[in-house]
């Protein structure tokens, strides 16, 4: 079936997206690797306009629910290869190829790696990306968390209710996160926190057991039964490279209306070159992006 809208990415920038070109009656197809994107990592939700507090699941179920509702379909796929052919769009998954007059990009960001011998071959073995997720099954164990931003004190933060031992390890002196969020992290007296060290190699035989950090130019091995890596995403440019035009981060750019370099191809949320990365921000640019489809759907006809 060839469809007037493909959405790519099941977040908040392509849900909205689609309840938007779908509420316009266009025929549209959600497709996605999962459902809520980085929103379900989040447990407590309380800067989205309309909910004093809402999960990250909930959120995203009320996402999905509402697309439904207008008539978008869904196909749990993972894309590989996006091309154009006569002015329409071919997408590419794993096993499958879809169709549409036009496409709205909105897979958002992946977790930076770290690339350090053992990260992935313990990989969902004691390593991870998401405090949120995986944090429960360290209960009274030892944890090591990376980075020094937001993301790696709120990991920080909600291991040392649940963990043993949190060691925080950062490769500067300074910190990008909050201050309060610093402060909080400062007044647990199971969180250590090493400063100037980088992380050398994670260590285990079937799960993690150590990692070895260096700091001036010393290796030191320490305990421990996960890493949590927290430090940062990026945006994942093999399927739009030579697609679309992107900026040195790889993030896509977009005009005000969300159309990018290639005419009919439009791009919402933290995978464009916006300055903020928020869920109400993706949200946002998912509606232009889908009012923008939509028009130049009408446009074509
Ligand atoms: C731990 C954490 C806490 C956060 N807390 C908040 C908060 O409290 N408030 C707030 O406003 N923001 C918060 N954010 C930021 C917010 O979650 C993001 O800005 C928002 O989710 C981005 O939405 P998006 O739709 O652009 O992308 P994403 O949420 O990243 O969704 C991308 C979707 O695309 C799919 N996808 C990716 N690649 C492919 C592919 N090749 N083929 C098919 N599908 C693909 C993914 O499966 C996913 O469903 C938080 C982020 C994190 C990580």
């Amino acid at each position: 079936m060839k469809y007037d809208v493909i959405v790519i990415g099941g977040g908040p920038a392509g849900m909205t997206a689609a309840i938007y070109t779908s509420r316009r009656m266009l025929k549209t197809l959600v497709i996605t690797k999962e459902i809520g994107g980085q929103v379900v990592k989040t447990p407590d939700i309380e800067n989205y306009p309309g909910f004093d507090l809402i999960s990250g699941p909930d959120l995203a179920k009320k996402f999905t629910d509402q697309a439904k509702k207008f008539g978008a379909d869904f196909a749990f796929d993972e894309i590989v290869h996006l091309s154009e052919k006569n002015g329409e769009f071919v997408v590419s998954g794993h096993s499958k190829e879809y169709e549409a007059k036009s496409l709205i990009l909105a897979f958002g960001k992946v977790p930076r790696k770290l690339k350090v011998k053992g990260e992935e071959e313990f990989k969902g073995k004691g390593v991870s990306y998401c405090a949120t997720c995986d944090a429960p099954f360290f209960k009274n164990k030892i944890v090591a968390v990376n980075g020094g931003g937001n993301s790696a004190f709120d990991a920080a933060l909600l291991l040392s209710k649940i963990a043993r031992k949190v060691y925080l390890i950062h490769r500067r002196e300074e910190f990008r996160a909050e201050d309060v969020l610093i402060e909080k992290v400062k007044k647990m007296d199971n969180v250590e926190i090493v400063t100037g060290a980088t992380i050398a190699e994670i260590k285990g035989d079937q799960i993690v057991k150590s990692l070895v950090y260096r700091k001036d130019s010393k290796e030191t091995e320490i305990e421990v039964d996960g890493v949590f890596i927290e430090i940062g995403y990026i945006v994942e440019g093999g399927i739009i490279k030579d697609f679309v035009e992107m900026d040195e981060k790889n993030q896509i750019k977009t005009h005000k209306d969300h159309s990018t370099s290639r005419e009919g191809v439009f791009a919402a949320g933290d995978l464009t070159n916006s300055y903020y990365k928020q869920i109400v921000i993706s949200a946002g640019e998912g509606a232009i992006a889908g009012l923008s489809a939509a028009k130049y759907i009408d446009e074509k006809k």
